[in-house]
């Protein structure tokens, strides 16, 4: 994996936020998100649709959703997810 045209160092799979590197954390997950197969995601307008609405969801904060502790950049790619909350502001395209 490389981010710049660094190459990214391993994730260490036992480690907590606290011990991991910031921008590295980030690039993987943005990897992560690129890489899921086009059939485990929702289309393009789904995607951007319920990520409006995250987006202006008071749960959002730093990219993650305090109701289940999801980064919503991918949970709203899975097509079976919903809006984590009990009101819902996004619901599963399946
Ligand atoms: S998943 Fe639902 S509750 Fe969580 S941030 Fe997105 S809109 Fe808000």
């Amino acid at each position: 994996m490389q981010t710049e045209g660094r190459p990214l160092k391993k994730p260490c799979v036992r480690c907590l936020l606290s011990e991991l590197d910031e921008d590295e954390i980030r690039a993987g997950l943005l990897e992560y998100i690129r890489n899921v197969p086009a059939d485990r995601r929702v289309s393009g307008e789904i995607y951007q649709s319920r990520l409006a609405q995250c987006r202006s969801c008071e749960r959002l904060l730093d990219g993650m959703c305090l109701e289940c502790g999801c980064y919503v950049e991918i949970r709203a790619l899975r097509p079976e997810a919903d809006c984590a909350s009990a009101v819902k502001r996004w619901h599963s395209a399946i």
